[in-house]
């Protein structure tokens, strides 16, 4: 299905401000695109989601999410979080079914350790890449590339 980035975009993130009762989490965009893509969207907007619906459940108070968007050679969106990060040691196994990091900040929310599972799934069928980077205490940024064709 071809969307445009933007709209796209525009769309996922407004509707996932409007779902969330907190109204102390601030959420930026900075999405420099605006192209026809062809994604399959039910599936694509669930990889996204869980990437959002994550830097909520690990957030801090003061929780800040950026979103930007830009296409160069690939279509790359990047979700960046300041919420309890992920030790190093854990992040090469994020992707893993059932997989959860297994400290007490992560123990007090509840989760299968699916979402990331399948956001990596979605993001193959796509034939792109998901990465990890984070710092414990600072911080997380999902960032997902996919391929214009
Ligand atoms: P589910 O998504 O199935 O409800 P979950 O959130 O535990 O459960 P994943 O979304 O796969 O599972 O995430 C796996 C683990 O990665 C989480 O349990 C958490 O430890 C860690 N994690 C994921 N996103 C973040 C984030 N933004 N900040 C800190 N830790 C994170
Ligand atoms: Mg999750």
């Amino acid at each position: 299905e071809v969307v445009n980035t933007n709209d796209y975009l525009d769309m996922i993130v407004n509707d996932f401000q409007l779902s969330l009762d907190s109204e102390s989490i601030k959420i930026y965009k900075n999405i420099t695109v605006n192209k026809e893509i062809s994604i399959d969207k039910f599936y694509f907007t669930t990889a996204i989601l869980n990437i959002l619906e994550n830097a909520v459940k690990y957030g801090k108070e003061g929780l800040e999410i950026h979103i930007s968007a830009k296409i160069k050679h690939n279509f790359t969106i990047s979700i960046k979080d300041n919420g309890i990060g992920i030790p190093k040691k854990q992040q090469p196994f994020l992707f893993d079914k059932f997989y959860r990091v297994g400290n007490k900040e992560v123990h007090n929310v509840k989760g299968l350790g699916l979402g990331l599972y399948y956001t990596h799934q979605i993001i193959k069928a796509h034939k792109g890449n998901i990465f990890v980077e984070s710092e414990e205490n600072v911080g997380s940024t999902f960032t997902i590339k996919i391929p214009l064709k």
